[in-house]
């Protein structure tokens, strides 16, 4: 069955650009006779509120969604995402980093002149804690070697949106872009792409629509998908809502709130029209 996700963090209110990418993904499952799921992306536990996740739930109703329930709760599949990472340590493909943000932005630096080279998640990691693991996983950050986990192979993914067709990427090119990611973080246990990989697995996820922001970490997602033997889904990469000046909708941009229009006398498809669906 076609299943389409929409995985929210709940540390601010929903705005217009999520109000898009959930609509979309809703008609889109609605359209191809499947389901959309609704995932609560709540990793960051220093961030994640209950009152933020009252008002999705909310919100998304509000806007006409339905979605099966229980919805899956990051939060409560910590024991996975150790386990992944346990079995990627035991194949010798992460290390721990103790680096903080200076110490890399320091040591990208020095080779070159010029701006360091930007990944999906900052600055492209210059690699000067990679190591062969030894013993157990620590509890530190976790980084992904990348060239031992990629092995010389390519990747592909097939695109509907944004740039559509069949994308293609070597080792070589994910090497250069996006670097030894970090795949567990010391304060999370985890990460995004890694939770967002088992669990888009773990629900039967065929169709990702999401932001086109995401494009480029949706590389490093069908690496690790690769990796650990999951499947590959087709993704969407829809375009971003901006704002009158152009600029991106931030979660903290309240102005743009979905129950800011709701309180103001918006109807669902008013929200439908200023988003262009
Ligand atoms: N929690 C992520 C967000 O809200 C999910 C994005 C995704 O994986 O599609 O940006
Ligand atoms: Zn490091």
């Amino acid at each position: 069955m076609w299943t389409e996700r929409f995985a929210p963090s709940p540390t601010g209110p929903l705005h217009l650009g999520h109000a898009y990418s959930a609509l979309l993904a809703w008609d889109r499952a609605q359209a191809n006779g499947g389901e959309l799921l609704l995932r609560i992306e709540d990793i960051d536990q220093s961030r994640a509120r209950p009152a933020w996740e009252a008002q999705i739930y909310a919100d998304l109703a509000w806007l006409g969604l339905r979605w099966p329930k229980p919805v899956l709760r990051q939060s409560e599949r910590q024991d996975i995402y150790r386990k992944a990472l346990a079995g990627l340590w035991h194949r010798g493909l992460l290390y721990p980093c103790t680096c903080t943000r200076r110490d890399i932005a320091e040591a990208a630096n020095a080779p070159q002149e010029g701006a360091p080279l930007l990944g999906p998640d900052g600055l492209i990691y210059p690699g000067t804690c990679r190591t062969k693991p030894v013993g157990n996983m620590p509890d530190t950050a976790l980084r992904l070697n990348l060239r031992a986990a990629t092995h010389g192979a390519t990747f592909h993914f097939d695109e509907t949106g944004f740039n559509a067709g069949r994308i293609e990427f070597t080792a070589e090119e994910a090497i250069e872009t996006i670097g030894d990611i970090v795949l567990a973080r010391r304060d999370m246990g985890t990460s995004y792409h890694l939770s967002v990989v088992l669990d888009d697995a773990f629900q039967g996820v065929t169709h990702v629509t999401r932001g086109q922001d995401l494009f480029e970490a949706t590389k490093i997602h069908v690496i690790l998908q690769k990796l650990l033997g999951l499947p590959t889904p087709v993704y969407h990469h829809h375009k971003l809502i901006r704002d009158e000046a152009g600029k991106r909708l931030a979660k903290r941009d309240d102005a743009r709130a979905i129950a800011k229009y709701r309180a103001e006398g918006a109807t669902p498809a008013d929200i439908r029209k200023m988003v262009g669906l």
